[in-house]
């Protein structure tokens, strides 16, 4: 084995071509070049300085369920984050990066503090939550959040929610980069009893709305905000209107593209905005399918929707 495995080896477990297939929820990706699983956020931040130092390409995956890795795979090292560090004091969460949403939740509702209920349905990691602003029944992290530890340019630094530049399933990490450490999520204390229903509800709410048996990567496109900038060419229902966002998925619906294949990969029956793996599915079907759905939606409702999904 040559010199970069042998450092790698050092923050952690390494393996040569991984395919990343394996570690994405859409079961699609070709191989990493090396692949290194990091379990604690120290150990992180100093694998981060050591490629940097070394200039060697990265890229960081969570729970791989927002990604669409390309069928080549990445030529350099794929950095996968875990953790299982998560302390609770005062009504403030301590996670590391790697550790999963769904833990995270459940730690919340464990200590009788609300606002985070919603997480319990969101596949991934709270590190890559952050990231993507991510959300579901009304919550998001813009809102959990009080602040994130990150490293940038070699500098370990604390940010306030409000310098994540969050806005909807955005943030300033997809531009600016940065790779959070660690997540501190404020939030008030709740009933019990009531927090337990509330997620059982969410994911149940999941469970009937989303496509099941298939792997996929969640929302394929953003929704679309409703700004001066947007011109619909259908009339968009009231509720949309009301809410100032209007479903990628009943756009989609729109177009009658639900079932719409191509290879091995569909626009799920079940949910417009979600594109199941068949079975073997290679990210060229996936990205086709990504390119004809935009083609419809612009020529039908006249919007360019935006991918949701991080392609890799
Ligand atoms: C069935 C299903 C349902 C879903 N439902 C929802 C939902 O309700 N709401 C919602 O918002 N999303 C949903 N998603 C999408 C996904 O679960 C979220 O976006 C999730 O937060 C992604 O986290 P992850 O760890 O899997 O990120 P990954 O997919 O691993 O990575 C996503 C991006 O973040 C980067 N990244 C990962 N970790 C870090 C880090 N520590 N620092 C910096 N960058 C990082 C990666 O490089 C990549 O660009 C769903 C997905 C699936 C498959």
């Amino acid at each position: 084995m040559d010199n970069l495995y042998t450092e790698l080896k050092k923050y952690g477990r390494v393996k040569v071509d991984e395919p990343l297939a394996k570690h994405t929820t859409f079961k699609i990706g070709g191989p990493a070049k090396y692949f290194v699983i990091v379990e604690d956020a120290s150990t992180l931040a100093e694998l981060l300085k050591f490629l940097d130092g070394e200039g060697e390409k990265y890229v960081m995956l969570g729970g791989g369920s927002n990604v669409l890795v390309s069928d080549e795979g990445f030529e350099g090292v794929v950095i996968k984050v875990k953790g299982n560090s998560i302390k609770v004091k005062d009504g403030v969460i301590e996670a590391d990066a790697g550790c999963t949403t769904v833990q995270v939740a459940q730690e919340s509702i464990k200590a009788g503090l609300t606002g985070f209920e919603w997480g319990v349905g969101v596949p991934g990691t709270i590190g890559g939550a952050v990231r993507g602003n991510a959300g579901a029944m009304g919550g998001d992290m813009k809102d959990a959040v009080e602040k994130v530890e990150i490293y940038r340019d070699g500098e370990i630094l604390e940010l306030t929610s409000g310098d994540c530049g969050f806005g909807y399933r955005d943030s300033c990490f997809k531009y600016n980069g940065g790779v959070i450490l660690r997540v501190w999520l404020k939030l008030e204390k709740g009933e019990n009893r009531d927090l337990q229903k509330q997620a059982i509800n969410n994911i149940q709410y999941r469970n009937q709305t989303q496509p099941q048996g298939h792997a996929s990567s969640g929302c394929t496109f953003k929704n679309v905000e409703i700004t001066e900038d947007v011109d619909f060419k259908i009339d968009i229902p009231q509720d949309f209107l009301e809410k100032g966002i209007v479903s990628a998925g009943w756009l989609i619906d729109q177009c009658k593209l639900k079932g719409y294949k191509h290879g091995n990969a569909q626009v799920s029956e079940k949910h417009g905005n979600f594109i199941v793996n068949l079975g073997g599915a290679t990210a060229n079907d996936v990205l086709s399918i990504i390119d004809h759905v935009k083609g419809e939606v612009y020529n039908t409702c006249g919007v360019n929707l935006q991918e949701e999904i991080q392609i890799i």
